[in-house]
């Protein structure tokens, strides 16, 4: 499909969130046409597809990915497609997570150095050392993780389904690992809602929403009184308290989308890709807030992709050991498993 300026600009041109680096004016859509044009005809010749993170530049969600979405919903697009190459600008453990789930594809990370400060805060040696201390514990981590700690721990979980699986693993004792504040949070869920179980904390945190602090809620709160909340699981849990709605990008994206006719502005607590998706898709949502970028998301561009699809440098392409991939696999079936076992019990 042809995209041209214009037709990207008139796409974009509503992004506004704050930052002057997000905003898109007519020159900078017609740099970026050709680009897309190329990584369109690439696609083609590689019977590639190209999911995109919500966080990522909207110049490749609206240009040239073919899915969009968080970790959970990207991870089940992987699992099910039929093309022969994925391509997966984002970082690279959910490039690896692609992997991990079709070993017989080619994945490819554009961006592999582009890092995460949650993922980096553990590696899998640190999990089996922590799996002697606790042998009685089961071992949930984050997708947020390299494929190592997947191959280390029992069952992965996303934001979007965390507190279901929990719920539905059959112990009582849980070591939940990486992220510090999703850890206190699933505490304070579970015990919301009278579920007893022992859970044990990781202190990883992710920066971005490390950085939300409540006395910013409260600033806010104080200039449109009559604003719904939205919280990342990610948040502090001071933060989380305040907001109205907690879940995963998805689930904020779709919360404001399905309620784009109340009369309220929406102050949307996480990374300020989701804020740039609704201002594309429901321009009549009054978004307020300030922009918090993920520097690791963001150093994603049209000309890496174009490069990588062209010609993959070699740590573009993904690999994993063998024995390393069936491990982690099995991590993420479970996931799948607890998840699928939550949605039919509920439906
Ligand atoms: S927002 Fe950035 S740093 Fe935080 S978990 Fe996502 S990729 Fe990692």
């Amino acid at each position: 499909m042809t995209t041209t300026a214009s037709q990207l600009f008139e796409r974009l041109k509503n992004v506004d969130v704050g930052n002057p680096l997000c905003a898109y004016t007519e020159e900078r859509c017609e740099r970026l046409a050709p680009l897309i044009e190329e990584i369109q005809e690439l696609k083609k010749e590689h019977h590639a597809i190209i999911l995109a993170h919500t966080y990522v530049h909207p110049d490749i969600i609206y240009g040239v990915a073919d899915h969009v979405g968080d970790s959970y919903g990207l991870a089940k697009i992987a699992k099910a497609t039929d093309a022969k190459t994925i391509v997966f600008p984002a970082v690279r453990f959910m490039a690896e997570t692609a992997k991990i789930l079709n070993p017989e594809k080619q994945v490819i990370d554009p961006n592999p150095n582009g890092g995460c400060s949650l993922a980096a805060s553990i590696d899998g040696e640190t999990v089996l050392e922590l799996r002697k201390q606790y042998p009685e514990h089961v071992f949930v981590c984050y997708i947020n993780t390299t494929a190592d700690v997947k191959a280390a721990c029992d069952v992965c979980i996303t934001s979007s389904n965390v507190y279901k699986i929990i719920e539905n693993i059959p112990s009582d004792k849980i070591f939940f690992l990486p992220d510090r504040l999703m850890g206190e949070n699933l505490k304070n869920r579970m015990k919301s809602r009278g579920v007893e179980k022992e859970i044990l904390v990781y202190p990883g945190t992710c920066y971005v929403h490390e950085q939300i602090e409540p006395e910013m809620v409260d600033f806010m709160k104080q200039q449109h009184r009559d604003a719904i909340v939205l919280a990342h699981p990610e948040c502090k849990p001071e933060v989380v308290a305040k907001a109205d709605v907690v879940g995963s990008t998805t689930d904020m994206y779709q919360y404001v989308k399905e309620n784009r006719e109340v009369k309220r502005p929406f102050l949307l607590l996480t990374e300020c890709g989701v804020s740039s998706r609704l201002a594309v898709d429901v321009p009549e949502a009054k978004l307020i807030g300030g922009c918090m970028m993920c520097k690791y998301m963001r150093s994603n561009s049209l000309a890496a992709i174009r490069q990588a699809l062209a010609a993959p440098r070699k740590g573009q392409i993904v690999e994993i050991e063998q024995q390393m991939q069936a491990k982690a696999l099995r991590c993420i079936e479970q996931m799948f498993y607890y998840a699928e076992k939550t949605h039919a019990a509920s439906s």
